[in-house]
């Protein structure tokens, strides 16, 4: 096999790609993972609840409830192998008139036919007992036991991460722009480079009708649906679990959850949109997310709001995953229209793409060396007095904390940049570093001041996000330090 020639071709960095291509790197093939973006989790995987939903939601012998279920199975043990912060604390789903109660005895019956475990319908009393923030109003709920939280970015990168030290390679800042047939092989041309894979394996997010479009399977199109979030402050957190309002036709509703970082979130609002890359925050959407916040828990600390942000579903035509061999391409493999719940679902998408990939023609034989688990950045703030010293001891770069809000180091970030950060946004999402309530205010300069030095690049070319996000456009005046 030559170096541009590989077994498969897994097109999208998300926490799908990501997810698929960590559990592909356990056998002895020739991977390599492509994105457009400059880093890893730069679409939906970045911004949306974070939540691992319990699966009562998805309609009953549809793939997303089987990939749900499944995938909240599975989650837990990912992240324990790969460092990510999980956190089963639970979830409600809250009603407040006799139309929501007939909603969540639905939404149990659905859960009893998917396979749901640890369900419980509660009085509003209960709920309050649960979650005592909760409005008095509410006179119904739903708890889901097996609900949990997770931070999104950090399973992505950490899967991206493990797969690259089982053999994955990745091509980021490429950018897919034609598929085409050739020796039984499909070309993947980014710009002017391109590669030969036998098999691809599409995970493009909201762009995954694009993808397949290339090699001729229009079966289905994808439109994008914007939510928008409001972020507070650590010490504001005033829930233990999840709370959801009952779903609408457009989604599982606003909630308000904690955040494996100990901070709080309402949303996300649920709008269709006409462009794939809009994620505005909008008047309107931090209008209905202060109502609806309010009317699930009244004392939210709406002061409290240090970001807001927002994510684009891929909603896909079929009304389900799109996961299969596509029927007009036999090496083209589909993980297509991931909308929620998929990042819940991406174990169970990541094993049932590669036992795809495998009925498609690939042999796979398992790796002697596989090694299944990945090790976190030291986190400093997290470390007892005696560890920190050691730490400091051994790389006095932890000795100087850059990011004050959030207490993350030197030695933290330069451990990013090792890893793959080229970014601010790419040392933020992997240290926290900016993420406090200062919002990089203070640390970001110094941070671009680490990565010029690390990368070797000028502060001028650093970008906020890749693309043409750049931070600086020249410089002023040189002055000594
Ligand atoms: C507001 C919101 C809330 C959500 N909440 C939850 C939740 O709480 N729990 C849950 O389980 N799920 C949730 N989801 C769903 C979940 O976020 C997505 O299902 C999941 O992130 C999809 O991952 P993905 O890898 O398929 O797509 P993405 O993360 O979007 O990744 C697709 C990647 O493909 C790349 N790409 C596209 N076109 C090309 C090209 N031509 N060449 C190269 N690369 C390309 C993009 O750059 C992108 O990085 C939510 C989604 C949103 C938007």
């Amino acid at each position: 096999m030559s170096v541009n020639e590989y077994d498969v071709a897994i097109i999208g960095a998300g926490v799908t790609g990501c997810a698929i291509a960590r559990q592909l790197s356990q056998y002895s093939v020739r991977a390599v993972l492509i994105d457009a973006a400059e880093d890893v989790a730069m679409g939906a995987s970045r911004a949306n609840s974070a939540i691992v939903h319990a699966g009562y939601d998805c309609k009953p012998g549809s793939c997303e409830a089987r990939m749900n279920v499944r995938g909240n199975e599975l989650f837990e043990t990912w992240c324990r192998d790969l460092s990510v912060p999980f956190n089963r604390c639970g979830s409600l789903v809250i009603g407040f008139d006799d139309d929501d109660a007939k909603t969540l005895q639905d939404l149990y019956e659905r859960g009893l036919a998917n396979g749901v475990p640890e369900m419980k319908l509660l009085s509003g009393d209960e709920a309050r007992a649960v979650e005592p923030s909760l409005s008095p109003l509410v006179t119904k709920a739903l708890w889901a036991g097996s609900a949990a939280i997770t931070c999104p970015y950090q399973m992505t990168i950490a899967c991206a991460e493990n797969a690259r030290d089982n053999g994955v390679e990745w091509r980021l800042g490429a950018r897919v722009t034609s598929l085409t047939r050739e020796d039984g092989c499909i070309r993947v041309a980014m710009g002017e480079k391109s590669l030969l894979a036998r098999y691809v394996v599409n995970a493009a997010g909201v762009y995954a009708d694009e993808i397949s479009r290339m090699l001729g399977d229009d079966s289905f199109t994808i439109s994008p649906r914007k939510g928008e979030y409001m972020l507070m402050d650590r010490k504001n957190t005033c829930v233990r679990t999840v709370v959801f309002q009952t779903p609408t036709k457009m989604g599982k509703g606003i909630l308000v959850s904690p955040t494996v970082d100990g901070n709080m979130f309402a949303g996300p609002t649920s709008v269709d949109i006409a462009d794939k890359g809009d994620t505005s925050v909008t008047a309107e959407g931090i209008a209905q997310l202060t109502e609806k916040s309010k009317k699930s828990v009244p004392g939210i600390n709406l002061r409290a709001v240090i970001t807001s942000f927002a994510g684009v579903r891929a909603q896909p035509s079929t009304g389900d995953f799109i996961i299969g061999i596509s029927k007009a391409e036999p090496r083209l493999i589909q993980a297509a229209g991931i909308c929620s719940p998929g990042l819940t679902s991406s174990p169970a998408i990541a094993e049932e793409i590669v036992r795809l990939i495998e009925k498609a023609g690939l042999s796979l034989a398992p790796k002697a060396d596989y090694c299944p688990t990945r090790k976190a950045i030291p986190e400093f703030r997290h470390l007892s007095r005696e560890e920190q010293a050691e730490l400091i001891e051994r790389d006095p770069r932890f000795g100087r904390v850059i990011c004050r809000c959030e207490t993350i180091t030197e030695g933290e970030i330069v451990e990013a940049i090792r890893r793959g950060a080229r970014t601010v946004d790419g040392v933020k999402r992997r240290t926290r570093a900016g993420m406090g309530r200062c919002q990089g205010g203070f640390c970001m300069p110094r941070v671009m001041e680490i990565l010029s030095r690390e990368l070797g690049a000028p502060m001028t070319e650093l970008t906020k996000f890749g693309g043409g996000s750049r931070l600086l456009t020249g410089i002023l005046k040189e002055v000594d330090d």
